[in-house]
């Protein structure tokens, strides 16, 4: 189980794109690291292709999970999440910040 799983909000806490927010697109459990959205942006210049135009693409790098922050979906802040369990002894994620369930 882990803190930041896919197509969560989160919000960059340290580098250079403290600040920013976005969803995340991919996570990298073997390296600690994900990619988000609109975050660690890399320019790239692309030859055209028959099926692509080419020209220079935006491509979001992996950054670590410790730079970012979940934002809760329940009460819309940058939280920590600590780990519960349910009845049935299911693992689940709880915001720091308002106590409620983030699934
Ligand atoms: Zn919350």
């Amino acid at each position: 189980m882990r803190r930041i799983k896919k197509k969560d909000l989160v919000v960059v806490i340290s580098g250079k794109d403290k600040g920013k927010k976005g969803e995340v697109l991919k996570v990298l459990p073997k390296e600690n690291k994900i990619i988000v959205s609109k975050v660690n942006i890399v320019k790239k210049h692309c030859r055209p292709t028959q099926t692509d135009p080419g020209g220079i693409k935006e491509i979001e790098m992996p950054i670590h999970v410790c730079k970012v922050k979940l934002i809760c979906p329940k009460c819309g802040q940058p939280t920590r999440v600590k780990f519960g369990f349910l009845a049935d002894g299911k693992k689940v994620r709880i915001c720091k910040k308002c106590g409620e369930m983030i699934l």
